[in-house]
């Protein structure tokens, strides 16, 4: 007899928010091949969502795709309603929606900070609220929360996009003292730059500059975050609490 793979996530069900593209596609597939079943979320990227959602159910995989602004309370209300009437419950939360803004901080309004700030920390917040209880009554859940290394490094013109970041990372560290006793665990993920269409917003110029200047020599593959994402979702990964974990190219060196 094999050892267990401490990887699997059968019987597992996840929710991933901003799954239907970039790194939280890519956790959504990784988590199906795997076997978790999974609800992932998304705002106005119907088609993309649709064709994930086909190609691995075709696949045999149980996913389910809704829409939802993680910003808005109700929204995420219905969300929550949506992912347990389709999965019963949700086991691993991964809280991943976002978005970019390349500005100077002098340009930055007030409602470009304020939508900033909504999507990341008071999204992360809304839809962890939804499912930290069951956790708890259940005594089993992991909760993912995808920060930034600009978290930690700071950049120019991401004055909002850093404070939302670091935000994460606190709300990670002090909601992890709340689960662990009780067999929540929670955790971050703190990636260097990914080649998503976030990424593809900042200008040329600085991209070029900035693939001579990682360490790696490359912006990172979605395919190498996500498993990072399965280490923390599964029993790998049963003994974090509270962390951040980097998988950065050697960025946040330089
Ligand atoms: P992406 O633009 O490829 O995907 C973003 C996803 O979030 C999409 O599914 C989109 O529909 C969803 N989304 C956006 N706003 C939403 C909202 N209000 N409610 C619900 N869903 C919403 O981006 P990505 O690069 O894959 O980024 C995913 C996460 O990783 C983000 O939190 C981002 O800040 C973080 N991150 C990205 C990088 C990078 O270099 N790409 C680096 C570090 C961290």
């Amino acid at each position: 007899m094999g050892e267990a793979n401490p990887f699997t996530l059968v019987g597992r069900k996840a929710l991933v928010t901003g799954g239907s593209r970039g790194i939280g596609s890519g956790i959504v597939r990784a988590f199906a091949a795997h076997g978790a079943e999974i609800v992932f979320c998304h705002l106005g990227d119907c088609e993309r969502a649709w064709e994930l959602k086909e190609d691995l159910s075709s696949n045999g995989a149980v996913v389910h795709s809704l829409e939802c602004d993680v910003s808005d309370e109700k929204s995420v209300a219905a969300l929550s309603k949506g992912a347990l009437e389709r999965l019963g419950q949700v086991d691993i939360l991964v809280n991943c929606a976002g978005i970019g803004g390349d500005k100077p901080f002098i340009e930055i309004t007030v409602d470009d900070w304020d939508r900033m700030i909504s999507v990341h920390l008071r999204g992360t917040f809304l839809v962890s609220r939804c499912f930290f209880a069951g956790m708890l009554e259940r005594r089993y859940g992991r909760i993912i929360n995808i920060a930034s290394q600009l978290a930690y490094k700071g950049a120019p013109r991401l004055t909002h996009y850093c404070a939302a970041k670091a935000g994460i990372v606190g709300f990670t560290r002090a909601l992890s003292y709340e689960g662990a006793p009780h067999g929540v665990l929670v955790n971050a993920i703190a990636p260097g730059p990914v080649e998503t269409d976030l990424l593809m917003e900042l200008s040329e110029e600085w991209r070029e500059m900035k693939q001579k200047q990682l360490p790696i020599g490359h912006f990172g593959q979605i395919s190498e975050i996500t498993p990072t994402a399965l280490l923390l979702a599964s029993e790998a990964g049963a003994y974090y609490v509270g962390q951040c974990l980097s998988p950065n190219g050697g960025d946040i060196m330089i």
